[in-house]
């Protein structure tokens, strides 16, 4: 008997503007796999009796993003290291009944440099802007791959502080005021704040604050081309947007769920581009 077509999901609250399902889709058609990939819109209150319905094998595993990635770690049953340094999950599987946990963000975030702007990791100091969910993966990511000082600046000190306590060695807090100071001898600037996305909030820090050996990532990919990005152009620095995290975060989902490892390919980041391009 054949086996059952392989069921994956994104779940989220809300859920209707992820561009997952067409990352997915594309690779399950592209690879001639017989499976399916489809947005779940789950609340936080409805997320613990999702996780009891991937124990009883309604879905083979599957991303999970705002507002539930928390809540995803805490009630996984396995979980791996990158998902406890960060301290929330976006990638679920189902093995014998029991639901295990990563967070791939990280990945994807050092995967997107290493294929815009390779050779980026032997920078040594790096400036990350924001404090929150997405911040923890880059800090993650940054830590990892050897940078010796990560300076963090966040608007609300304090949840700045917390992630420096979180990552302890090598990881500082500071406040926005400070910014300018920091960025005097950074090798890597990071926008993880939601300043600039859907054009809105203007330059989370002024580019001209930073060498002119300095990579600038913004990890905003709506709209492609940031203020931030396009000021650090303007004074003639290295930039690699945001998209590239995005479409590299879905690889060892996909890989787990499917038995493939995809590729990320131009053809697939010229659709996904088309597609923000159009709403
Ligand atoms: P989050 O947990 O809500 O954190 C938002 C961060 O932005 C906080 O540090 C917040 O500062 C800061 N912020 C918001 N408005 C600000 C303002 N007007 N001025 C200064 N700081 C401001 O969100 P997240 O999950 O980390 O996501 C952040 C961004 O990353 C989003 O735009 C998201 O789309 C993007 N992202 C991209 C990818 C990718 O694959 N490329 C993956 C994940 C996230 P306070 O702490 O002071 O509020």
């Amino acid at each position: 008997m054949a086996e059952p077509a392989r069921k994956a999901f994104v779940c989220g609250h809300p859920i209707a503007h992820s561009r997952s399902p067409k990352i997915h889709g594309y690779w399950l058609e592209t690879y001639g796999i017989d499976g399916s990939y489809e947005a779940v819109d789950v609340t936080p209150e409805a997320f613990p009796s999702f996780v009891e319905e991937l124990r009883s094998g309604a879905y083979i595993g599957g991303n999970v993003t705002l507002p539930n990635k928390e809540a995803a770690y805490l009630l996984a049953d396995r979980r791996d290291a990158a998902a406890d340094e960060i301290g929330a999950a976006n990638t679920l599987w189902v093995v014998d009944g029991l639901v295990h946990a990563s967070n791939t963000d990280a990945y994807g975030f050092a995967a997107n440099l290493d294929e815009y702007a390779p050779g980026w990791d032997r920078g040594r100091i790096a400036v990350v802007l924001g404090a929150g969910g997405a911040a923890r993966a880059v800090v993650h990511a940054l830590k990892e791959r050897g940078f010796a000082e990560i300076r963090i600046v966040n608007r609300t000190a304090a949840r700045a502080e917390e992630l420096a306590d979180r990552f302890g060695l090598r990881v500082s807090a500071h406040r926005i005021d400070a910014c300018r100071e920091l960025c005097g001898d950074a090798d890597l600037l990071v926008n993880t704040t939601s300043v600039g996305m859907s054009g809105g909030g203007g330059v989370p820090a002024d580019p001209a604050w930073l060498p002119d050996r300095a990579l600038v990532a913004d990890i905003v990919y709506v709209p492609l081309e940031t203020p931030l990005l396009a000021a650090a152009k303007d004074r003639g620095l290295m930039t690699v947007d945001g998209l590239g995290m995005l479409l590299h975060q879905a690889v060892p989902g996909f890989q787990r769920w499917f038995g493939a490892r995809p590729a990320v390919t131009g053809e697939l980041r010229a659709m996904i581009v088309r597609d923000i391009q159009s709403r």
